[in-house]
Formats: C-alpha cells, sequence, structure tokens
C-alpha cells in the first residue's frame, strides 16, 4: 500500500487519505496516490491500473500518473474496469476540463492510455495475474478482487458495506493466502458507515464470520484518516485472530 499522506515532519503517516496498493511492483490496484508515492521502478513498469471504482480517493493520482508518462511512454497505461466505472472516468474526470482526455492523445509511440472494461464475474488476466472481479456493495459501481499468480492468490474488497457474493467468491478460491478488506469507520458512526457504504469494526466481525474455514490472514484497509485510531482500537478490541491493520509503505511477502 503506498503511502498518500504526510505528518508534520515530513514522513509518511499513517493515517491515509488515498488508497493505491502494487502488486508485484508491476499492477496498480487503484490509483489514489499512484503519482505522488510511487517508486521509479514502478512508474517504470506500471502500465495497468485495476480500479475497484471511481471515488476520488481511489483515482485521485491516475491523472498525474498518465501526465508524468505521457511524453515518454511506449506502452499506453491500461485501465482496467466495469464500462460503468471508466465511463464516470471519462465524463468526470477526463474530460478537457478537469483533465486532458488522454485516451485520444498519442506521443510518438502511440496511444498513451487505453480502456479495457470487463464484466464482473468474467476472468481476467492482466501481465501476469489472473483477477476475478465481484461486484460489491458501495455507493456507486464497485468491485472487490481475488487476484493470483501461479502460486499465490489474495482477496482485496476495495470500498463495500455488508456484502455476500464476494465472501462465497473467498470460500470457493481452493487457496488464499491474505485478505484485506475494508473498515473505514468507527461504531459510534454506525450511520454514516451505512449510508456511506462503508463497514465498522461491528460490522467487520459479522461479515468475517462468513468465511468458512479462514486460514489466512485478513489486513484491514481504508481506514478514514481521521478516525484511524478509533477504528484501531476497535478493531483490536475485537480480537478477531489473524487480523492485522495493513501498514503503509511495508513490502508484504504473501
Ligand atoms: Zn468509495
Amino acid at each position: 500500500m503506498l503511502p498518500s499522506t504526510i505528518d508534520e515532519d515530513g514522513r509518511a503517516s499513517a493515517r491515509q487519505h488515498l488508497l493505491t496498493m502494487i502488486v508485484d511492483d508491476q499492477v496498480a490496484i487503484d490509483a489514489g496516490c499512484l503519482a505522488f508515492s510511487c517508486s521509479d521502478l514502478q512508474r517504470e513498469q506500471i502500465r495497468d491500473v485495476v480500479l475497484t471504482h471511481a471515488h476520488l480517493d481511489h483515482v485521485a493520482g491516475l491523472p498525474l500518473f498518465i501526465d508524468d508518462l505521457f511524453a515518454t511512454t511506449i506502452e499506453p497505461i491500461r485501465v482496467h474496469g466495469t464500462p460503468e466505472m471508466l465511463e464516470i472516468l471519462e465524463r468526470d474526470i477526463f474530460n478537457w476540463s478537469i483533465y486532458p482526455r488522454f485516451s485520444e492523445l498519442r506521443n510518438g509511440h502511440g496511444g498513451v492510455m487505453e480502456y479495457r472494461a470487463f464484466e464482473p464475474g468474467s476472468p481476467i488476466s492482466v501481465k501476469h495475474l489472473a483477477i476475478r472481479a465481484i461486484p460489491v456493495n458501495h455507493k456507486v459501481p464497485a468491485n472487490g478482487y481475488i487476484i493470483s499468480d501461479s502460486s499465490r492468490s489474495f482477496a482485496m474488497t476495495g470500498d463495500t458495506a455488508e456484502t455476500e457474493e464476494f465472501w462465497r467468491a473467498c470460500n470457493e478460491t481452493s487457496q488464499l493466502d491474505a485478505a484485506f478488506i475494508e473498515c473505514a469507520l468507527p461504531d459510534e458512526m454506525a450511520d454514516i458507515a451505512a449510508v456511506s457504504f462503508h463497514l465498522t469494526p461491528s460490522k467487520l466481525r459479522r461479515e468475517l464470520e462468513k468465511l468458512t474455514d479462514r486460514r489466512y490472514p485478513v489486513y484491514i484497509i481504508n481506514i478514514k484518516p481521521m478516525y484511524r485510531s478509533q477504528v484501531v482500537k476497535e478493531i483490536k478490541a475485537l480480537g478477531l485472530p489473524d487480523v492485522h491493520i495493513l501498514e503503509v509503505g511495508k513490502v508484504y511477502d504473501i
């Protein structure tokens, strides 16, 4: 998970405003802070961005990531999402007003940005990864993913409230090695969590009960920065086995 936010001493803060997760330095899941904090190697290698949904905290770094690479990229940056997500991006961000419509622009090597639309449920392949998209329960069209290479697999919810199909897909996956699950808000904000389609620690506990025979760690992501310490405290108090808070900027070898 790339750092998105700095503290008053100029260091990466655990409080995250934006989400980007990088797999094997090659594929970005979401692009909230992709341009702001990826390494030079990642900027050189990443040409595939898979979106969970089009909310700003998950896409804010995408226009600038493409801008940074505009003059030099040999391959286009491929943005993977459902048709609804891609339509939102094209209409509301890459609309010549907020930012250029990169999908219509070329550099000396060809196109610089391509949309790769897929329907949830149909497996897609991105670089060396096989990806299964599962619709989750958020305010806008959103997916969770199960992502596998030839030997390892992990699941990631993106943003979601209570959901069913995602947990079923986790249970159907023969060997899952980790799951990255959202928990945005503290329990006292359960009403706001309900209208904004997020989880709180108590809701998280009920959701995790839908996983049968879990033998892999769960890492919590998408904690709203202003409530981070409260959410972390509440999750720890639940004493859920093998549930951890994902650390910013740490490389996880699952
Ligand atoms: Zn969202």
